[in-house]
């Protein structure tokens, strides 16, 4: 799943991983768990991340090639999320994935003067990682509707990092978005409006895919 950050993507990707029932592997999850579990890795990693730039191409290529081998993506599959970010990762999962190749990339596509706002008002539990926003609060204070975790803003959410973060994007990760249609792999989603809905579009597009 390609996107701009703040277009949707661990949501999206959480709820079609439950419709799909296939595990959802979300790079950035994987790492905000290092930096909680305060591990060497987790350290070195969230220097990266709330300066907003990304972990170096061969560090975080490893971390997937290993979540990759695991049985459950063997067995039924898998989505990605937040991972190929640049044209040196695409490459490399083109390798480790040559015996079962991906079926399709999905483009989340949400202007950038949308994501700003979402961004800036976004919150994320710091157990489970379900978002919320200033606008759609936890039913009670900042706890976690889900898990009971606190609710806070993302240290990498602060005005520097989303606008470094974004530019990032649109430098490294967008030319990706070619890349793979010249490979006849990628879809373009209207992320834009109401989750449900996008959702319903996003399981439409990939049921068609499918066929
Ligand atoms: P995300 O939650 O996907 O926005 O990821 C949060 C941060 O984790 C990013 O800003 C990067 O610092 C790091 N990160 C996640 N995925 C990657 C990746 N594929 N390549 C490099 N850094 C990554």
């Amino acid at each position: 799943m390609l996107g701009r950050q703040g277009a949707g993507k661990g949501t999206q990707c959480t709820r079609l991983s439950r419709h799909f029932v296939v595990p959802h592997i979300s790079t950035g999850d994987m790492l905000r768990a290092a930096v909680k579990e305060g591990t060497e890795f987790g350290r070195k990693a969230q220097e990266y991340m709330s300066a907003g730039e990304l972990l170096p191409d061969d560090v975080i290529i490893g971390v997937v090639e290993e979540r990759l081998v695991k049985d459950d993506t063997r067995n039924r599959g898998y989505i990605l999320d937040g991972f190929p970010r640049t044209l040196s990762q695409a490459q490399s999962l083109a390798e480790i994935t040559a015996g079962q190749p991906l079926d399709l990339v999905v483009d989340l596509d949400v202007p950038t003067e949308v994501v700003l706002v979402r961004l800036a008002s976004r919150r994320v539990c710091v157990d489970c990682g379900a978002n919320y926003s200033v606008q759609v609060p936890p039913k009670h204070g900042w706890t976690c509707d889900h898990c009971g975790g606190d609710v806070i803003q993302r240290a990498d959410d602060t005005e520097d990092a989303i606008k470094r973060r974004l530019a990032i994007y649109e430098a490294e990760t967008a030319p990706l978005i070619q890349w793979y249609e010249e490979r006849g792999l990628l879809m373009v989603v209207d992320g834009d409006g109401d989750t449900d809905a996008v959702t319903a579009r996003l399981i439409r597009a990939i049921d068609s895919a499918r066929r």
